[in-house]
Protein backbone atom coordinates (compact mmCIF):
# COMPACT_ATOMS: atom_id res chain seq x y z
CA UNK A 1 0.00 0.00 0.00
CA UNK A 2 1.42 3.67 -0.99
CA UNK A 3 1.62 5.62 1.88
CA UNK A 4 -0.75 8.93 0.84
CA UNK A 5 0.77 12.01 1.34
CA UNK A 6 -1.05 15.25 3.15
CA UNK A 7 -0.58 18.28 2.66
CA UNK A 8 -2.21 21.18 5.62
CA UNK A 9 -3.52 24.10 5.13
CA UNK A 10 -3.85 26.75 8.28
CA UNK A 11 -1.12 25.96 10.62
CA UNK A 12 -3.52 27.05 13.60
CA UNK A 13 -4.63 24.69 16.89
CA UNK A 14 -6.66 22.80 14.41
CA UNK A 15 -4.04 22.55 11.86
CA UNK A 16 -2.12 20.54 14.64
CA UNK A 17 -5.04 18.17 15.75
CA UNK A 18 -5.03 17.30 11.79
CA UNK A 19 -1.07 16.91 11.27
CA UNK A 20 -1.33 14.48 14.98
CA UNK A 21 -4.26 12.58 13.20
CA UNK A 22 -2.42 12.04 10.12
CA UNK A 23 0.90 11.32 11.28
CA UNK A 24 -0.47 8.71 13.40
CA UNK A 25 -1.80 6.94 10.85
CA UNK A 26 0.92 4.26 9.14
CA UNK A 27 -0.41 4.95 6.20
CA UNK A 28 -0.51 8.56 5.88
CA UNK A 29 2.25 11.55 5.80
CA UNK A 30 2.27 15.03 6.42
CA UNK A 31 4.41 16.35 4.05
CA UNK A 32 3.48 20.31 3.58
CA UNK A 33 2.53 22.80 5.49
CA UNK A 34 1.05 26.47 4.43
CA UNK A 35 -0.37 29.30 6.66
CA UNK A 36 -0.63 33.09 5.80
CA UNK A 37 1.58 33.91 8.34
CA UNK A 38 5.12 31.75 6.63
CA UNK A 39 6.50 31.89 10.31
CA UNK A 40 3.61 29.61 11.91
CA UNK A 41 3.85 27.36 9.01
CA UNK A 42 7.32 26.55 9.11
CA UNK A 43 7.14 26.18 12.73
CA UNK A 44 4.91 23.60 12.64
CA UNK A 45 7.02 21.78 9.60
CA UNK A 46 9.83 22.07 12.29
CA UNK A 47 8.13 19.43 14.40
CA UNK A 48 7.28 17.00 11.90
CA UNK A 49 9.60 14.98 10.16
CA UNK A 50 9.75 14.93 6.54
CA UNK A 51 7.53 18.05 5.74
CA UNK A 52 7.71 21.58 4.76
CA UNK A 53 6.47 25.15 5.02
CA UNK A 54 5.13 26.57 1.63
CA UNK A 55 4.76 30.22 0.32
CA UNK A 56 1.70 29.83 -1.30
CA UNK A 57 -1.26 27.45 -0.54
CA UNK A 58 -1.64 26.80 -4.53
CA UNK A 59 2.11 24.68 -3.63
CA UNK A 60 -0.10 22.48 -2.09
CA UNK A 61 -3.28 22.60 -3.59
CA UNK A 62 -1.39 21.89 -6.96
CA UNK A 63 1.24 20.01 -5.71
CA UNK A 64 0.82 16.31 -7.70
CA UNK A 65 2.67 14.46 -4.96
CA UNK A 66 -0.10 15.15 -2.27
CA UNK A 67 -3.03 13.44 -1.73
CA UNK A 68 -5.44 14.89 0.63
CA UNK A 69 -5.50 17.99 1.37
CA UNK A 70 -6.20 19.26 4.89
CA UNK A 71 -8.08 22.67 5.03
CA UNK A 72 -8.41 23.65 8.60
CA UNK A 73 -10.96 25.97 9.92
CA UNK A 74 -12.18 26.97 6.88
CA UNK A 75 -14.52 29.85 5.89
CA UNK A 76 -15.78 31.50 2.98
CA UNK A 77 -12.09 32.74 2.12
CA UNK A 78 -11.06 29.07 1.56
CA UNK A 79 -13.47 28.29 -1.04
CA UNK A 80 -11.33 28.87 -3.25
CA UNK A 81 -8.51 26.61 -2.08
CA UNK A 82 -11.21 24.02 -1.48
CA UNK A 83 -12.24 24.51 -5.18
CA UNK A 84 -8.88 24.04 -6.39
CA UNK A 85 -7.89 20.99 -4.39
CA UNK A 86 -10.81 19.14 -5.44
CA UNK A 87 -9.90 20.52 -9.77
CA UNK A 88 -6.50 19.30 -8.93
CA UNK A 89 -7.97 15.99 -8.44
CA UNK A 90 -7.19 15.61 -4.24
CA UNK A 91 -9.19 14.37 -1.34
CA UNK A 92 -10.60 16.90 0.60
CA UNK A 93 -10.51 16.80 4.52
CA UNK A 94 -12.49 19.73 6.49
CA UNK A 95 -14.36 20.91 9.07
CA UNK A 96 -17.98 22.71 8.72
CA UNK A 97 -17.40 25.22 6.69
CA UNK A 98 -17.83 28.51 8.15
CA UNK A 99 -19.90 30.12 5.59
CA UNK A 100 -21.09 33.94 6.41
CA UNK A 101 -24.48 32.87 4.77
CA UNK A 102 -26.51 30.67 3.57
CA UNK A 103 -25.87 31.29 0.18
CA UNK A 104 -22.07 30.89 0.64
CA UNK A 105 -22.92 27.70 2.26
CA UNK A 106 -25.03 26.51 -0.77
CA UNK A 107 -21.84 27.43 -2.94
CA UNK A 108 -19.49 25.47 -0.59
CA UNK A 109 -21.89 22.66 -0.66
CA UNK A 110 -22.56 22.57 -4.32
CA UNK A 111 -18.35 22.60 -5.06
CA UNK A 112 -18.79 19.63 -2.53
CA UNK A 113 -21.25 17.34 -4.19
CA UNK A 114 -19.94 18.30 -8.31
CA UNK A 115 -16.81 16.66 -7.55
CA UNK A 116 -17.06 12.68 -7.99
CA UNK A 117 -14.03 12.67 -5.90
CA UNK A 118 -13.74 13.53 -2.07
CA UNK A 119 -14.47 16.69 0.36
CA UNK A 120 -15.03 17.99 3.63
CA UNK A 121 -16.70 17.60 7.02
CA UNK A 122 -18.99 19.00 9.43
CA UNK A 123 -17.66 18.71 12.44
CA UNK A 124 -16.61 21.23 14.92
CA UNK A 125 -13.50 21.99 16.91
CA UNK A 126 -15.47 22.45 20.47
CA UNK A 127 -17.18 19.31 20.20
CA UNK A 128 -14.14 16.76 20.88
CA UNK A 129 -16.24 13.53 20.77
CA UNK A 130 -16.38 14.09 16.87
CA UNK A 131 -13.06 14.93 16.60
CA UNK A 132 -11.90 11.06 18.77
CA UNK A 133 -14.37 9.98 16.27
CA UNK A 134 -12.63 11.45 13.04
CA UNK A 135 -9.51 10.27 14.92
CA UNK A 136 -11.25 6.83 14.81
CA UNK A 137 -11.63 6.50 11.30
CA UNK A 138 -8.59 7.87 10.16
CA UNK A 139 -7.01 4.83 10.33
CA UNK A 140 -9.08 3.25 7.86
CA UNK A 141 -7.67 6.18 4.80
CA UNK A 142 -5.18 4.64 3.33
CA UNK A 143 -5.71 0.80 4.49
CA UNK A 144 -8.50 0.37 1.98
CA UNK A 145 -10.14 4.00 1.57
CA UNK A 146 -10.32 6.84 1.70
CA UNK A 147 -12.98 8.68 3.82
CA UNK A 148 -15.05 11.16 2.41
CA UNK A 149 -15.91 13.62 4.67
CA UNK A 150 -19.26 15.28 3.72
CA UNK A 151 -21.04 18.71 4.51
CA UNK A 152 -23.55 18.52 7.18
CA UNK A 153 -25.54 21.28 6.32
CA UNK A 154 -28.81 21.02 8.69
CA UNK A 155 -27.32 18.26 10.74
CA UNK A 156 -25.28 18.20 13.23
CA UNK A 157 -23.58 14.75 13.15
CA UNK A 158 -21.31 14.02 10.17
CA UNK A 159 -22.13 11.53 7.66
CA UNK A 160 -18.96 9.60 6.34
CA UNK A 161 -18.92 8.73 2.74
CA UNK A 162 -15.94 6.04 1.77
CA UNK A 163 -13.52 6.22 -1.54
CA UNK A 164 -11.65 3.59 -3.27
CA UNK A 165 -8.21 4.44 -3.95
CA UNK A 166 -7.43 4.11 -7.37
CA UNK A 167 -4.95 1.66 -8.96
CA UNK A 168 -4.99 -2.27 -8.08
CA UNK A 169 -4.12 -4.05 -4.99
CA UNK A 170 -7.13 -3.09 -3.12
CA UNK A 171 -8.00 -6.46 -3.05
CA UNK A 172 -4.93 -7.57 -1.49
CA UNK A 173 -5.69 -5.43 1.48
CA UNK A 174 -9.45 -6.98 2.74
CA UNK A 175 -6.86 -9.39 4.69
CA UNK A 176 -7.43 -12.04 2.83
CA UNK A 177 -4.50 -15.02 2.20
CA UNK A 178 -2.87 -15.54 -1.17
CA UNK A 179 -4.53 -18.60 -1.86
CA UNK A 180 -8.02 -17.11 -1.03
CA UNK A 181 -7.40 -13.90 -3.24
CA UNK A 182 -6.28 -15.98 -6.23
CA UNK A 183 -9.72 -17.83 -5.48
CA UNK A 184 -11.67 -14.88 -5.47
CA UNK A 185 -9.96 -13.20 -8.46
CA UNK A 186 -10.82 -16.33 -10.32
CA UNK A 187 -14.16 -16.11 -9.07
CA UNK A 188 -14.47 -12.43 -10.12
CA UNK A 189 -13.20 -13.70 -13.64
CA UNK A 190 -16.36 -15.60 -14.21
CA UNK A 191 -18.92 -14.66 -17.03
CA UNK A 192 -21.43 -14.81 -14.95
CA UNK A 193 -23.43 -16.16 -11.84
CA UNK A 194 -24.41 -14.58 -8.56
CA UNK A 195 -21.54 -13.92 -6.17
CA UNK A 196 -22.81 -13.39 -2.26
CA UNK A 197 -20.93 -11.51 0.61
CA UNK A 198 -22.92 -12.82 4.07
CA UNK A 199 -22.18 -11.56 7.57
CA UNK A 200 -23.78 -9.24 9.74
CA UNK A 201 -24.22 -5.58 9.38
CA UNK A 202 -20.32 -3.69 9.59
CA UNK A 203 -18.35 -7.32 9.07
CA UNK A 204 -16.88 -5.11 5.74
CA UNK A 205 -19.26 -6.53 3.73
CA UNK A 206 -19.59 -3.67 1.41
CA UNK A 207 -15.97 -2.94 1.36
CA UNK A 208 -14.95 -6.60 0.11
CA UNK A 209 -17.38 -6.29 -3.08
CA UNK A 210 -15.95 -2.33 -3.71
CA UNK A 211 -12.64 -4.02 -3.95
CA UNK A 212 -13.94 -6.86 -6.27
CA UNK A 213 -15.37 -4.35 -8.18
CA UNK A 214 -12.53 -1.96 -8.29
CA UNK A 215 -10.09 -4.54 -9.40
CA UNK A 216 -12.60 -5.85 -12.59
CA UNK A 217 -13.66 -2.39 -13.54
CA UNK A 218 -11.56 -1.99 -16.70
CA UNK A 219 -13.44 -0.31 -19.89
CA UNK A 220 -14.74 -3.51 -21.32
CA UNK A 221 -17.01 -3.93 -18.95
CA UNK A 222 -20.04 -2.49 -18.07
CA UNK A 223 -20.82 -2.27 -14.25
CA UNK A 224 -24.19 -1.05 -13.11
CA UNK A 225 -24.62 -0.75 -9.25
CA UNK A 226 -27.88 -0.55 -7.50
CA UNK A 227 -27.75 0.04 -3.79
CA UNK A 228 -29.46 1.92 -0.58
CA UNK A 229 -27.91 4.09 -0.13
CA UNK A 230 -24.77 4.78 -2.52
CA UNK A 231 -22.02 3.95 0.40
CA UNK A 232 -18.41 4.24 -1.94
CA UNK A 233 -18.30 6.16 -5.20
CA UNK A 234 -16.34 4.60 -7.77
CA UNK A 235 -14.66 6.16 -10.90
CA UNK A 236 -16.35 5.24 -14.05
CA UNK A 237 -19.49 3.02 -12.43
CA UNK A 238 -22.48 3.77 -12.73
CA UNK A 239 -23.86 4.13 -9.47
CA UNK A 240 -27.94 3.99 -8.97
CA UNK A 241 -29.32 4.95 -5.54
CA UNK A 242 -32.88 3.28 -4.56
CA UNK A 243 -34.98 4.61 -2.06
CA UNK A 244 -37.92 2.73 -0.72
CA UNK A 245 -39.35 5.85 0.23
CA UNK A 246 -39.48 7.49 -3.11
CA UNK A 247 -41.00 4.75 -4.45
CA UNK A 248 -38.00 3.06 -6.33
CA UNK A 249 -37.55 -0.02 -5.13
CA UNK A 250 -34.87 -2.08 -5.67
CA UNK A 251 -36.52 -4.96 -7.92
CA UNK A 252 -37.91 -1.71 -10.16
CA UNK A 253 -34.54 -0.42 -10.34
CA UNK A 254 -33.17 -3.76 -11.07
CA UNK A 255 -35.46 -4.46 -14.09
CA UNK A 256 -34.63 -0.74 -15.45
CA UNK A 257 -31.17 -1.62 -14.91
CA UNK A 258 -31.37 -4.76 -16.99
CA UNK A 259 -32.59 -2.78 -19.66
CA UNK A 260 -29.22 -1.62 -20.38
CA UNK A 261 -27.58 -4.47 -20.34
CA UNK A 262 -24.20 -4.35 -18.64
CA UNK A 263 -21.86 -7.12 -17.54
CA UNK A 264 -21.62 -6.70 -14.01
CA UNK A 265 -24.29 -6.17 -11.62
CA UNK A 266 -24.13 -4.96 -7.66
CA UNK A 267 -27.28 -5.42 -6.11
CA UNK A 268 -27.06 -3.84 -2.09
CA UNK A 269 -28.32 -6.03 -0.67
CA UNK A 270 -30.72 -9.23 -1.02
CA UNK A 271 -33.73 -8.36 0.99
CA UNK A 272 -36.89 -10.00 -0.38
CA UNK A 273 -37.63 -12.48 -2.73
CA UNK A 274 -38.61 -10.04 -5.92
CA UNK A 275 -35.16 -8.91 -5.57
CA UNK A 276 -33.55 -12.60 -5.23
CA UNK A 277 -35.90 -13.58 -8.21
CA UNK A 278 -34.27 -10.44 -10.25
CA UNK A 279 -30.75 -11.51 -9.23
CA UNK A 280 -31.06 -15.00 -10.26
CA UNK A 281 -32.82 -13.92 -13.93
CA UNK A 282 -29.83 -11.79 -14.54
CA UNK A 283 -26.97 -13.99 -13.91
CA UNK A 284 -29.04 -17.01 -15.90
CA UNK A 285 -28.78 -14.17 -18.96
CA UNK A 286 -25.39 -13.84 -18.49
CA UNK A 287 -25.11 -11.47 -16.11
CA UNK A 288 -22.43 -11.34 -12.77
CA UNK A 289 -24.23 -10.59 -9.86
CA UNK A 290 -22.75 -9.37 -6.80
CA UNK A 291 -24.79 -9.26 -3.46
CA UNK A 292 -24.79 -9.26 0.12
CA UNK A 293 -26.88 -11.30 2.70
CA UNK A 294 -27.80 -11.15 6.29
CA UNK A 295 -26.66 -14.74 7.19
CA UNK A 296 -24.03 -16.27 9.67
CA UNK A 297 -22.39 -18.19 7.66
CA UNK A 298 -21.72 -19.55 4.14
CA UNK A 299 -23.81 -22.57 4.00
CA UNK A 300 -26.26 -20.31 5.40
CA UNK A 301 -26.89 -18.39 2.47
CA UNK A 302 -28.18 -21.26 0.31
CA UNK A 303 -30.44 -22.00 2.64
CA UNK A 304 -31.57 -18.23 3.07
CA UNK A 305 -32.37 -18.42 -0.70
CA UNK A 306 -34.42 -21.10 -0.77
CA UNK A 307 -36.22 -20.30 2.17
CA UNK A 308 -37.12 -17.04 0.63
CA UNK A 309 -38.61 -19.15 -2.09
CA UNK A 310 -36.14 -19.22 -4.92
CA UNK A 311 -36.45 -22.98 -6.11
CA UNK A 312 -33.61 -25.39 -4.88
CA UNK A 313 -32.73 -25.81 -8.82
CA UNK A 314 -32.56 -22.19 -9.80
CA UNK A 315 -29.88 -21.65 -6.16
CA UNK A 316 -28.30 -24.64 -7.96
CA UNK A 317 -27.66 -23.22 -11.42
CA UNK A 318 -27.14 -19.57 -10.55
CA UNK A 319 -25.19 -19.27 -7.09
CA UNK A 320 -20.96 -19.47 -7.61
CA UNK A 321 -19.88 -18.93 -4.70
CA UNK A 322 -20.69 -17.25 -1.01
CA UNK A 323 -18.16 -15.43 0.89
CA UNK A 324 -19.03 -15.15 4.75
CA UNK A 325 -17.17 -12.54 6.42
CA UNK A 326 -15.95 -10.77 9.62
CA UNK A 327 -13.89 -8.02 10.98
CA UNK A 328 -11.56 -8.95 13.69
CA UNK A 329 -9.40 -6.10 15.17
CA UNK A 330 -5.47 -6.17 14.71
CA UNK A 331 -2.55 -6.22 17.32
CA UNK A 332 -1.41 -1.95 18.09
CA UNK A 333 2.17 -2.56 16.83
CA UNK A 334 3.13 0.17 19.58
CA UNK A 335 2.77 -1.69 22.15
CA UNK A 336 2.86 -5.25 21.10
CA UNK A 337 4.10 -7.89 23.53
CA UNK A 338 5.14 -11.70 23.63
CA UNK A 339 2.41 -13.69 25.28
CA UNK A 340 2.40 -17.62 25.87
CA UNK A 341 -0.42 -19.63 25.11
CA UNK A 342 -2.86 -20.94 27.92
CA UNK A 343 -4.29 -24.21 27.52
CA UNK A 344 -2.18 -25.85 24.36
CA UNK A 345 -4.12 -28.89 24.34
CA UNK A 346 -7.63 -26.70 23.94
CA UNK A 347 -6.33 -24.31 21.67
CA UNK A 348 -5.82 -26.92 19.55
CA UNK A 349 -8.65 -28.66 19.45
CA UNK A 350 -10.65 -25.24 18.97
CA UNK A 351 -8.76 -24.12 15.99
CA UNK A 352 -7.43 -27.23 14.37
CA UNK A 353 -3.82 -25.75 13.99
CA UNK A 354 -0.41 -26.16 15.62
CA UNK A 355 -0.26 -23.58 18.23
CA UNK A 356 3.24 -21.81 18.25
CA UNK A 357 5.27 -21.14 20.93
CA UNK A 358 4.50 -17.57 21.05
CA UNK A 359 1.63 -15.54 20.61
CA UNK A 360 1.14 -11.98 20.92
CA UNK A 361 -1.28 -9.09 22.94
CA UNK A 362 -1.68 -5.09 22.65
CA UNK A 363 -0.51 -4.40 26.30
CA UNK A 364 -2.33 -0.73 25.06
CA UNK A 365 -1.02 2.76 24.68
CA UNK A 366 -1.57 6.20 23.96
CA UNK A 367 -1.58 5.45 20.19
CA UNK A 368 -4.44 2.86 20.84
CA UNK A 369 -6.32 4.87 23.54
CA UNK A 370 -5.40 1.73 25.40
CA UNK A 371 -7.25 -0.64 23.89
CA UNK A 372 -4.60 -2.73 22.26
CA UNK A 373 -5.98 -2.54 18.93
CA UNK A 374 -5.39 -0.66 16.08
CA UNK A 375 -6.42 -0.96 12.32
CA UNK A 376 -8.80 -4.33 11.25
CA UNK A 377 -8.86 -6.79 8.82
CA UNK A 378 -10.98 -9.65 7.29
CA UNK A 379 -11.52 -13.16 8.21
CA UNK A 380 -13.22 -15.28 5.55
CA UNK A 381 -15.44 -18.80 4.81
CA UNK A 382 -14.91 -19.15 1.12
CA UNK A 383 -17.58 -21.70 -0.46
CA UNK A 384 -17.12 -22.47 -3.76
CA UNK A 385 -20.16 -24.08 -5.20
CA UNK A 386 -19.22 -26.94 -6.37
CA UNK A 387 -21.19 -29.96 -8.53
CA UNK A 388 -21.44 -31.76 -5.12
CA UNK A 389 -23.05 -28.28 -3.13
CA UNK A 390 -25.31 -28.04 -5.95
CA UNK A 391 -26.28 -31.54 -6.02
CA UNK A 392 -27.17 -31.11 -1.87
CA UNK A 393 -28.79 -27.92 -2.66
CA UNK A 394 -31.33 -30.09 -5.10
CA UNK A 395 -32.06 -32.49 -2.56
CA UNK A 396 -33.00 -29.60 -0.11
CA UNK A 397 -30.21 -30.35 2.26
CA UNK A 398 -29.18 -28.71 5.42
CA UNK A 399 -26.86 -26.10 5.73
CA UNK A 400 -24.98 -28.44 8.31
CA UNK A 401 -24.91 -31.06 5.75
CA UNK A 402 -24.04 -29.09 3.35
CA UNK A 403 -21.24 -27.15 5.43
CA UNK A 404 -19.82 -30.40 6.37
CA UNK A 405 -19.75 -31.37 2.57
CA UNK A 406 -17.40 -27.79 2.16
CA UNK A 407 -15.74 -28.52 4.76
CA UNK A 408 -14.38 -32.52 3.53
CA UNK A 409 -13.44 -30.46 0.45
CA UNK A 410 -11.48 -27.87 2.09
CA UNK A 411 -13.22 -25.11 3.41
CA UNK A 412 -12.35 -23.45 6.29
CA UNK A 413 -14.30 -21.91 8.57
CA UNK A 414 -14.45 -17.99 9.93
CA UNK A 415 -12.65 -19.42 12.67
CA UNK A 416 -9.73 -21.38 11.31
CA UNK A 417 -9.66 -18.49 9.11
CA UNK A 418 -8.87 -16.21 12.11
CA UNK A 419 -6.41 -18.63 13.04
CA UNK A 420 -4.33 -17.70 10.75
CA UNK A 421 -4.19 -13.84 11.57
CA UNK A 422 -3.48 -15.37 15.34
CA UNK A 423 -0.28 -17.37 14.13
CA UNK A 424 1.19 -14.37 12.29
CA UNK A 425 0.78 -12.50 15.60
CA UNK A 426 -1.49 -9.96 14.25
CA UNK A 427 -4.34 -10.37 16.44
CA UNK A 428 -5.52 -12.44 19.59
CA UNK A 429 -7.08 -15.40 19.82
CA UNK A 430 -9.57 -13.45 22.34
CA UNK A 431 -10.51 -11.29 18.90
CA UNK A 432 -11.08 -14.55 17.11
CA UNK A 433 -13.45 -15.82 19.18
CA UNK A 434 -15.31 -12.77 19.63
CA UNK A 435 -16.41 -12.03 16.03
CA UNK A 436 -16.68 -15.83 15.67
CA UNK A 437 -18.78 -16.74 18.35
CA UNK A 438 -21.48 -17.67 16.51
CA UNK A 439 -19.81 -20.68 14.75
CA UNK A 440 -20.37 -22.90 17.64
CA UNK A 441 -23.81 -22.22 17.75
CA UNK A 442 -23.51 -23.21 13.64
CA UNK A 443 -20.66 -26.21 14.30
CA UNK A 444 -22.13 -28.72 12.46
CA UNK A 445 -25.36 -28.92 13.95
CA UNK A 446 -27.36 -29.87 10.55
CA UNK A 447 -29.88 -27.20 10.20
CA UNK A 448 -29.13 -24.62 12.92
CA UNK A 449 -28.10 -21.72 10.70
CA UNK A 450 -30.62 -22.53 8.24
CA UNK A 451 -33.07 -21.78 11.20
CA UNK A 452 -31.49 -18.90 12.58
CA UNK A 453 -30.83 -16.77 9.11
CA UNK A 454 -34.51 -17.54 8.77
CA UNK A 455 -35.42 -15.48 11.82
ZN1 LIG B 1 -1.05 0.42 21.53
Amino acid sequence: MNELKVGILGCGKMGRVYADCFSRNPHTRVTAFYNRTYSRAEALAAEYEGSQAMRTWQEITEDADLDIIGICTPSHEHLEQMSSAIEAGKHVMCEKPMARNAEECRRMCKVASASSVKVAVGFQMRFHPVIRKVDELLPRIGTLFHIDFVFGMNRPEVTWRHKSLQGGGVLKELGMSPEECSTFERILGMPHGIVLVTGPTGSGKTTTLYAALSRINDVERKIITIEDPVEYHLRGINQIQVSTKSGLVFSRGLRSILRHDPDVILIGEIRDRETADIAVQASLTGHLVFSTLHTNDAPGALTRLVDMGIEPYLVASSLEAVLAQRLVRLICPHCREEVEPADRPALEQEFAADVPDVLYRGRGCRECQGTGYRGRAGIFEMMLITDEIRALILEHASAGEIRRSATERGMKSLRQDGWRHVAQGKTTIEEVLRVTKDERLNGNGAGSSFRKAAD
